[in-house]
Formats: C-alpha cells, sequence, structure tokens
C-alpha cells in the first residue's frame, strides 16, 4: 500500500503557545527582510505622517529580494525606537511582523521552530493557538517563501 493521496497531519496539529513579550529581540538582532507591500508602505507612511516618497527613500530597501525595511547600521529595524524601546509603526506594522511567529518557514518542522524559539521567549508558552488558527494564520501570510 502507498501512501499516496494521504493527508498527514501536521507537526503542529495540536496547537502550539505563543504571546508576545514585547522584548524587542525580533527587531534587532541578526538582519533580515521585512517584506512591504504598496498598502503596508502608505498604512506606515500616514501612521508617521510622513510623505510616502519620503518613507520610501528613507526607511526602504530592495536588498531583500523585495521591497523591505531597512536596519540601523547595529541592526535594529529601522522603524524599532531605541528611546522607547518599542516599534514606531506598531499598529500597522507590516505582516510578516503581525504574523510571527507564525510563518510558513517557522512551522515546516518542530526543529525550525524551536530554533526560532531560541531567540523569541514569547514562543511556547502563553496564549494557545488551536491548527484552526495556525491555518487561519497561514493563509494570511502573503508570502509563500515568508
Ligand atoms: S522576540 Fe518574541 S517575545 Fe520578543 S518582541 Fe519579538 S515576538 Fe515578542
Amino acid at each position: 500500500m502507498t501512501d499516496e493521496g494521504l493527508q498527514y497531519k501536521p507537526w503542529w496539529s495540536e496547537g502550539l503557545n505563543f504571546s508576545c513579550l514585547g522584548c524587542g529581540r525580533c527587531c534587532r538582532g541578526d538582519p533580515g527582510a521585512i517584506w512591504v507591500s504598496d498598502a503596508d508602505v502608505e498604512a506606515a507612511a500616514d501612521h508617521l505622517g510622513v510623505y510616502e516618497d519620503h518613507f520610501r527613500r528613507s526607511f526602504l530597501t530592495k536588498r531583500w529580494k523585495r521591497p523591505s525595511l531597512r536596519e540601523k547600521p547595529n541592526g535594529e529595524c529601522v522603524m524599532y525606537s531605541s528611546l522607547t524601546s518599542r516599534c514606531m509603526i506598531y499598529p500597522v506594522r507590516p505582516p510578516q511582523c503581525s504574523l510571527f511567529p507564525f510563518w510558513p518557514s517557522l512551522l515546516r518542522t518542530r526543529e525550525d521552530w524551536d530554533k526560532a524559539a531560541v531567540d523569541c521567549p514569547g514562543m511556547n508558552s502563553g496564549r494557545f493557538f488551536s491548527a484552526e488558527d495556525i491555518e487561519t494564520l497561514l493563509l494570511k501570510s502573503p508570502y509563500k517563501d515568508l
């Protein structure tokens, strides 16, 4: 008998726990892409009260395949305020940030998830997300390669 046609449960079928502790670790540290769509740029510029064109010139880079938020020389996201230790566009932050850690790449295997959890103290504790919740979040990901 082959396993053709069988639909295996994902490893997270019993659900996962996550609550953001607001530590800001994911906004600092190693460089990485935070992709933004035109709508994300519009919302962020509007939130900051600046022109979109200015936002693009000052805060975006194309070094990550798609338009992405830049990093400061010290590795912090350009939208991270070290004065307040908060994201300056938090209410309108890009989906990549609001969906974290429920990214396709981190949900691929338990190992991928646990590797990310080493740097994020909010993973594996706090709010319970059922498999249904996780599926809903996965469907919201605008990037399959996220
Ligand atoms: S590293 Fe995790 S707990 Fe800390 S701010 Fe980012 S998502 Fe929240």
